[in-house]
């Protein structure tokens, strides 16, 4: 899940020293969320539908053994559903989205240096833990997100970020290397590449794979081994850069923003640890503002707000990290709606006596803005006393719980619904939806 766009440098930089990267992915993300709340969900066939309940977006390990496609709308498999008993759910974000926060900060403890690429996914640099066993630690951090969220996962890792995605895609494959491939020195690293198509490269477009598989190029390898006079005279510097990185040269640094649909990070490690309220809160608004604005430049709103605070647990100081996911009531790009809320859930997490290392929001839960618009009655002069509502509102909604106004009054707003049929309760973001149990 989630993309990146690699075109936004003009320059190739190249790693100094070498690195390792590992890539962390959850195994069919929605549909695990959903397994671990409902046991009966367990080893039958799950489909996930996206908003509106129109396609299919997560399928469980079953539900792909049945041939039911990515992406496939849900009216054509309805027949299959119905003869395979396939266990159907519309997309439940706030528990996915919570869900992906815990996966998160579980993963910070391993590595001070993680880039969160999707709702499902991050990059660890594993730079300094040369010492360890990378098969090893890989299976301990797998093992610990098991215990602490119920998500399983598979590692890849690689001397680059585009290796580690090779090696992720490996440790998929073959069940015999248990969710976990160390591609960094491995003997057989070509014999890897070359069983992959060109088109599976991480960041390769459809437009690039085109013009690689007309000069011959079919596989990982072969990208891997064009001269690069010839990539110079025939590819742009995207595709100069995924050869090299698939040389082991690391020419992608980890990142702590990631660009449009799945989510926007934003986050940075503080140049002197930070102690006060005061100071998180400031650092935060400008992380917030810069997200906000990422947002609006990509016409989306945002229906969650992630923010966490954590302090080094490299050094021998007390350790605290903490991670609140919100669920806005209305999706929204509006900085200072989600400045507040940013700061209502620091103000929540934050514990007085801790020298922290780092605080950062992510915005998820997208959805294109002119969704909003459509569903809107309001017209353009109305905007500026929208926004007044919707913060009112909000601040209600805060309070009380999402659902508490669901409509604006006097016909000003519409809220944007999501149609979620089959949608599974919010299990840890609502407290009226918290699961039961029956003894
Ligand atoms: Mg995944």
């Amino acid at each position: 899940m989630g993309r990146r766009d690699h075109s936004d440098s003009s320059s190739i930089t190249m790693a100094a020293t070498d690195h390792i990267f590992a890539l962390i992915d959850c195994n069919n993300f929605y549909a695990s969320c959903e397994r671990i709340f409902n046991p009966g969900l367990e080893k039958k066939p799950v489909v996930v539908l996206s908003n509106n309940d129109g396609c299919i977006i997560s399928r469980s390990n079953e539900a792909k053994a049945l041939g039911i496609p990515m992406g496939a709308p849900l009216f054509e498999m309805q027949a299959l559903i119905k003869k395979q008993e396939v266990k159907v759910l519309s997309s439940n974000y706030a528990l996915y989205g919570d869900m992906s926060q815990r996966v998160m900060a579980t993963l910070m403890e391993f590595s001070p240096d993680i880039e969160i690429y999707s709702i499902d996914e991050a990059f660890l640099s594993l730079n300094g833990f040369e010492h360890k066993n990378m098969t090893d630690y890989a299976q301990t951090i797998r093992a610990t997100v098991k215990q602490r969220t119920g998500i399983p996962v598979s590692i890849g890792i690689g001397a680059t970020k585009t290796l580690a995605k090779v090696a992720n895609k490996a440790a998929k494959k073959n069940s015999a290397w248990q969710s976990v491939f160390d591609l960094v020195n491995h003997p057989y690293v070509d014999e890897v590449l070359e069983k992959m198509p060109v088109e599976n490269v991480w960041g390769i477009g459809r437009s690039l794979s085109k013009t690689l598989n007309r000069h011959g190029v079919l596989n990982a390898l072969q990208l891997k081994n064009l001269p690069d006079t010839w990539i110079r005279k025939n590819m742009t510097v995207v595709g100069h850069r995924l050869a090299w990185e698939l040389r082991g040269i690391s020419c992608l640094p980890l990142d702590m923003v990631v660009p449009p649909k799945k989510g926007i990070m934003c986050s940075r490690s503080f140049g002197k640890p930070v102690t006060a309220l005061e100071g998180l809160k400031e650092a935060l608004s400008n992380y917030t503002t810069r997200a906000a604005e990422k947002l609006r430049s990509q016409n989306s709103l945002a229906g969650l707000i992630m923010v966490y605070i954590t302090t080094n647990p490299f050094n021998d100081m007390p350790y605290y990290s903490n991670a609140v996911t919100f669920s806005l009531p209305f999706p929204s790009a509006n900085t200072a709606v989600l400045i507040r809320h940013a700061h209502q859930i620091m103000e929540k997490i934050y514990k007085d006596g801790y020298a922290y290392k780092k605080t950062g929001v992510f915005l998820s839960g997208i959805v294109p803005d002119n969704q909003m618009q459509r569903d809107m009655f309001v017209k353009e002069p109305d905007l500026v006393r929208e926004k007044k509502l919707l913060r009112a509102v909000d601040a209600i909604n805060y309070q009380f719980g999402s659902d508490t106004i669901q409509y604006a009054s006097s016909g000003m707003i519409k809220p944007w619904r999501m149609k979620q049929a089959y949608r599974s309760p919010r299990f840890t973001t609502r407290w009226d939806e918290i699961l039961t149990v029956k003894i």
